[in-house]
């Protein structure tokens, strides 16, 4: 893959995640001094003017205003969120069910942290039960996405888990 259009996180002046971009635009954004390396990764860039570490995180220096940081909690985009995969089994596309991970009438809320994507399969077969009691593991922790990560189908850098999980727990 082309290093320089791996993906890089944008976060705002104040550490708030921000957006994603791609390494070519990012050390254009460090090279012109609008943003800062935050974290890097393994390897090195190459340029005419010198060799600098290639960026995995970077920090923009003036604060950007952002008005809508959230999606909605709606089905699509709990989909969006979970890859069109189900949390349990793995499973991707098909029919797929939002599932309550602590069943709604056991006291499970409609939150980014208690919905997930299900197969028929998996939904049925955990029915009105929680995970441990249904013997079955999540695939990973529902979380409360940023707009932009909706379309991220994985975190492609473990570098960027303490900025995307920080602040905002449902
Ligand atoms: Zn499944």
């Amino acid at each position: 893959m082309n290093k320089l259009k791996q993906k890089v996180l944008v976060l705002n002046q104040n550490y708030e995640p921000l957006s994603i971009t791609i390494m070519k635009r990012a050390a254009v954004l460090m090279l012109t001094g609008r943003a800062e390396l935050v974290e890097r990764r393994s390897f090195d860039l190459h340029s005419v003017n010198g060799v600098y570490p290639a960026p995995s995180v970077i920090r923009l220096k003036t604060y950007i205003r952002v008005d809508n940081r959230w999606p909605p909690l709606t089905r699509k985009n709990i989909l969006k969120r979970d890859n069109h995969t189900c949390q349990y089994c793995g499973a991707k596309g098909g029919d797929l069910t939002i599932d309550h991970v602590i069943p709604k009438n056991r006291g499970g809320r409609d939150t980014w942290d208690n919905l997930v994507t299900a197969c028929v399969k998996c939904n049925n077969r955990k029915g009105n039960r929680t995970p441990e009691e249904a013997g079955m593991k999540l695939r990973r922790k529902p979380f409360k996405p940023y707009y932009f990560m909706l379309n991220l189908p994985d975190i492609p850098d473990s570098r960027w888990e303490k900025y995307l999980f920080l602040k905002h727990r449902v």
